[in-house]
């Protein structure tokens, strides 16, 4: 197959054709949005040559194929990753400006692909981008959401206002439709046993969605490998429902097919929260139906026997929104497929994987009994099925222990019933892991503990989460990386995709000329943050300060209060010291970013707290030299992209034992800037990677949290005794410090109360954390010091290491290489 070519020439060559094409325009009169799409539609066709490559491979060599199957993809922008995985970026760098354009602009110009709500969406991007670099033959599944994640406003009074992201308006170039692609999925209806002494069903009646299939391109780092990601399009079967004309009812034909389209139409906003939406559960059956017929036509085209389907296929869960595929799966081998329930069970047994992704009890998925008989009346016939077997087999090995049965049971009793997705997820699944050592230490002591003393400890593990350092590091902080590679004389397409080879930087801490170039950098960085700031918000940001960044989705237990708490404990101490006391304070720039679920009141007022106290502290004489404080809205993939390599301090602060990993911890560390946490996810192993000397850690450990809190309902402390520092900051919130102190009772009550997250406990600590952070910076050799050293021994987090992990010890897979 013949290649594109790539030098300069043919470059702007095909840029031109593009415009004039593609894109039905002219070159002498084109817009930055133009030439983006013009630049975009280029690029695009080496993917297309490289895709198509890969596929055929595939198809030829016919591998195992592993499956991520995840309702949330938080892809972020293209472009930019796209020119540098295929190492085109200076061509086109230079390609665009022959044409009157800076590639800078153009980049910009691209709307983030936000179908994610946070960490869980972000990581499954990660995967697919290591998946390729690394040439495994992996594909994403996923849903085409016309609204992706609402864009976040702020109101003058500081809330949060959600307005709808219309992420597909100006054209998508990155996505190829594939009309031809299609399969029926059915709702509701009628399912019923044949009772001919097989196990089979037969499902009939309800309403029929087709799912469309739209494919995104992934390219591999500096390689032909490029993976698919499959996003699914719900449309009416037919466009109307000709019945109901012919019965004069055409409201009612109308509204059939609007039903259809408004599967796929918007992304469920809520992290961490579960809410029993009939239609979030359509999705989850709509995308999995859609990607398990899908896979399996493409094994069918195999020729192997049914019961080979473990030996072609990996199917992996990211978390509890796909676990459907298992009664689904069932349903296929024992209705279509007429095999035995053993047989079938076996199959699935062998090829399903289960990722959990947390351990909160808000956040595991339950379906009401009620609400899944109507919408898949097959499936709940066949997941009571497997409890009935499952239950026999717990009652064989613990007999008569009937609490325990009650405990395990995929069937939680109450008004309603509901099935346990996380119980179904494990027993339907070869293998269970959680995403840090100690996440997946509580998975098998917790929420799954009974499950383990039954299936052995052998079936649980863990696989740390990681993230891409394309992206997160070659990409976002271009100045680092070329200094890295300048310095290790290694390229780029070798430590990028090998990231264990950062720890040869780990002498030139002692080299002076090296720590200036990369001080140097991190100002830089900064004041390019602040540029972002000065063009997007119009403020202006003291680049020379301490730069304080805490950015993640808004929840109680990521305790963005405690670090709104300490920022005004840290006023009052400013406010009270003489000007000359004050000149000795480390000066503190403290970003906030992150989006609340929309009925998340708590978390919404937390907002509205952070931007009032900004609105006070910046407009304070007294103070705003040494302190100031940024609520930066529509946190995203993008915003990310600026704030992380500008950043000294990040802070990772959530209540021991709630956080399973997080991976923004794991970016900044990349970036060089050092972390405040937790003893809690991959914090923990973060610090054992860079040396505990080089994190700022605080708090009570996880074991502590469960009689702390037991303390706080039935043996209670007033909060004036137990933390006078903080009672003072919540009075100086209820007295109006910063507007209407009534407004903010809500959330202090949440602290004052009950204080499930453990503000007050941690408190104290947390901010003689901070001081230890200032007295460090004071040295600022060190302190550059710290922060190589840091990077140096990130190797570890890596995506490529997480996905290998999964590749070797969880699917079974082996990379397939491209010819060149
Ligand atoms: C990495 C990332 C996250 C996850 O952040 P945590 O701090 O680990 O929760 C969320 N949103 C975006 C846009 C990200 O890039």
């Amino acid at each position: 197959m013949r290649g594109v070519d790539t030098d300069v020439a043919s470059i702007t060559k095909s840029f031109v054709n593009h415009v004039q094409t593609s894109l039905a325009r002219q070159a002498s009169n084109l817009d930055d949005l133009g030439a983006y799409q013009a630049a975009a539609l280029s690029v695009r066709d080496n993917l297309i040559l490289n895709w198509n490559e890969t596929q055929l491979t595939y198809t030829r060599k016919a591998p195992k194929r592993a499956y991520y199957l995840s309702l949330e993809f938080l892809m972020g922008r293209t472009l930019d990753n796209a020119l540098l995985n295929l190492g085109l970026k200076d061509q086109y760098k230079d390609g665009v400006q022959k044409l009157g354009f800076s590639i800078e602009d153009l980049l910009d110009k691209e709307r983030d692909a936000a179908l994610g709500n946070g960490g869980l969406g972000r990581l499954a991007a990660c995967y697919l981008d290591s998946s390729a670099s690394q040439e495994l033959p992996v594909w994403g599944y996923g849903l085409r959401y016309k609204y992706g994640i609402f864009q976040q406003l702020i109101s003058p009074e500081g809330n949060q206002l959600e307005a709808p992201d219309p992420w597909l308006d100006n054209q998508n170039p990155w996505e190829l439709p594939r009309l031809d692609v299609s399969y029926e999925v059915r709702f509701y209806g009628q399912a019923e046993r044949l009772n001919d002494g097989t196990p089979r069903a037969s499902w009939t009646g309800g309403q029929e969605v087709l799912a469309v299939a739209y494919d995104v391109m992934i390219p591999g780092c500096y390689t032909k490998t490029t993976n698919n990601l499959r996003l699914w399009e719900s449309k009416p079967k037919r466009g109307f429902d000709l019945n109901s004309f012919n019965a004069g009812n055409y409201e009612g034909a109308v509204e059939s097919s609007n039903s259809a389209a408004a599967i796929t139409s918007v992304l469920y906003p809520n992290d961490h929260t579960t809410f029993g939406k009939e239609l979030r559960l359509k999705q989850q059956y709509f995308w999995t139906a859609a990607s398990l017929a899908d896979i399996l036509r493409r094994f069918r085209n195999l020729g192997k026997p049914i019961t080979e389907i473990p030996d072609y296929i990996a199917i992996q869960l990211n978390d509890t929104h796909p676990t459907l595929a298992i009664p689904e799966l069932m349903r296929i081998l024992i209705d279509e497929e007429d095999l035995d329930w053993d047989k079938a069970w076996n199959i699935v047994n062998n090829t399903v994987f289960y990722t959990n992704h947390t351990v909160l009890p808000e956040a595991l998925e339950k379906w009401p009994v009620p609400l899944m008989e109507h919408v898949l009346p097959r499936h709940m016939q066949i997941i009571y099925d497997i409890n009935l077997f499952f239950l026999q087999a717990v009652e064989k090995k613990f007999p008569g222990d009937r609490d325990r049965l009650g405990r395990m049971s995929l069937i939680e009793e109450g008004f309603p019933k509901q099935v346990r997705m996380a119980h179904l997820a494990c027993i339907g699944s070869k293998k269970v892991n959680g995403v840090a050592e100690l996440h997946s230490d509580l998975v098998k002591t917790t929420i799954l503990k009974d499950f383990v003393e039954f299936e052995g400890i052998s079936k649980f593990g863990n696989v740390t989460n990681g993230i891409t350092p394309r992206r997160w590091l070659d990409q976002c902080n271009p100045e680092l990386s070329d200094l890295i590679s300048k310095t290790l004389k290694v390229e780029k397409s070798v430590w990028l995709k090998n990231l264990d080879k950062l720890e040869e930087i780990l002498p030139f801490a002692e080299d002076a000329r090296f720590r200036k170039e990369w001080a140097a950098i991190k100002q830089r960085n900064k004041e390019r943050l602040a540029h972002y700031v000065q063009t997007t918000l119009g403020l202006t940001i003291n680049t020379h300060a301490m730069f304080d960044v805490q950015i993640k989705r808004l929840h109680e237990y990521k305790r963005q209060t405690l670090n709104i708490l300490g920022v005004i404990h840290r006023y009052l101490t400013l406010k009270a010291m003489s000007p000359e006391a004050r000149k000795k304070v480390n000066h503190r720039v403290v970003f906030f970013a992150g989006k609340a679920a929309p009925a998340y009141y708590i978390a919404k007022l937390t907002i509205r707290l952070i931007v009032n106290v900004a609105r006070i502290l910046n407009a304070d004489p007294d103070t705003k030299e040494y302190l100031t404080v940024y609520f930066l809205p529509d946190y995203s993939v993008s915003v990310a992209e600026v704030l992380i390599p500008a950043s000294d301090i990040s802070q990772h602060i959530s209540t021991a034992g709630t956080e399973a990993s997080g991976t923004s911890n794991m970016k900044f560390c990349l970036n060089g800037g050092l972390l405040v946490g937790t003893v809690d996810g991959a914090n923990i192993e973060i610090a054992e990677s860079v040396g505990e000397s080089n994190v700022f850690f605080f708090g009570h450990l996880t074991p502590d949290v469960e009689d702390l809190r037991y303390q706080h309902l039935y043996h209670p402390i007033p909060i004036e005794e137990k933390c006078p520092a903080l009672a003072n900051v919540l009075n100086k919130i209820s007295e109006g410090m910063f507007g209407d102190g009534g407004v903010y009772e809500p959330l202090l009550n949440t602290i004052r109360q009950i204080d499930h997250y453990l503000i007050t406990d941690d408190f104290d600590s947390y901010i003689a954390a901070l001081a230890m952070v200032d007295e460090a910076y004071l040295d600022k050799t060190e302190w550059i010091k710290k922060s190589i050293r840091t990077v140096a021994k990130m190797g570890k987090f890596s995506s490529d290491r997480a996905i290998l992990e999964y590749a070797e010890s969880y699917w079974n897979l082996e990379a397939v290489s491209i010819a060149k």
